[in-house]
């Protein structure tokens, strides 16, 4: 499949038009932001990384009943994925209280929590995507009341799905932001990717950080981390 103009560039992809007008190319990007992209930085390979770890995730969860944008990959940091509109709510799921919610909450960092939490936020960068609740989403006109429950529906089903692959591999599954979009007949599909720059995970034995707070919190071997992830992944599909 071709890729033609360039049709959008977001802070860790390049979306591009093909000769298929209801397909774009997906490019993952080797930079790194954090804190709405007041750090910036850069990992040669990240992209790649993520395209592949995304790529495992999203086959994953397609086999476990979840529909998703992803058509195929095109080559180490390209997928062809499905055109579809974004709905503009990022769909938080944590297990884990750590990050914002430790923040705005008070909770202890690395409290367990009594039950998976679904938080929305608004994908605005100008306005810091600032949580929302449902009447917030309605006020917005972002979503339907309807396609809130299948939202929260599907973070959790997402949840309970990469949760019990993960611990499997040694990895507690902490937290992570999922998107989603309507194709042309109104579908909602699992869109953008699933990978340590969108997730969390600990090491089960040691705690270590195993994702994007690598950057953030300038812990270093950031790639090291994602590699480790996709090894997991593939490590695990062999047994
Ligand atoms: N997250 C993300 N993009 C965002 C905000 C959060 O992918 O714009 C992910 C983040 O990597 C983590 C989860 O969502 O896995 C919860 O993030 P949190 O709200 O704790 O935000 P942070 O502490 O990163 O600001």
């Amino acid at each position: 499949m071709k890729k033609l103009g360039l049709l959008y560039e977001g802070k860790g992809k390049r979306l591009y038009k093909c000769e298929d007008d209801d397909l774009l190319v997906s490019e993952f990007k080797d930079d790194l932001t954090a804190f709405n992209a007041q750090k910036k930085g850069n990992e040669n390979g990240k992209g790649a990384l993520n395209c592949q770890i995304s790529t495992e995730l999203f086959r994953l969860l397609e086999k476990n009943g979840i529909k998703t944008h992803l058509v195929e990959t095109l080559s180490d940091n390209e997928q062809l994925v499905k055109k579809v509109e974004i709905i503009p709510i990022e769909v938080v799921v944590r297990n884990i209280a750590t990050g914002s919610l430790t923040k705005r909450l008070g909770i202890k960092d690395g409290m367990i929590l009594p039950f998976t939490l679904v938080e929305f936020y608004y994908k605005d960068d100008d306005l810091g995507d600032p949580i929302l609740n449902d009447e917030h989403c309605l006020l917005l006109d972002l979503a339907s009341e309807s396609e809130l429950e299948e939202l929260k529906r599907l973070g959790r089903e997402i949840n309970s799905i990469l949760k019990g692959f993960f611990l499997k591999r040694g990895l507690n599954l902490v937290d992570f932001k999922v998107e989603f979009g309507k194709d042309k007949d109104g579908n909602i599909l699992l869109s953008d990717e699933i990978s340590p720059d969108s997730c969390r995970f600990w090491d089960i034995e040691t705690n270590e950080k195993l994702d994007k707070d690598r950057f953030r919190q300038g812990l270093g071997n950031v790639k090291v981390a994602y590699e480790e992830v996709l090894k997991r992944i593939l490590e695990g599909n062999d047994q």
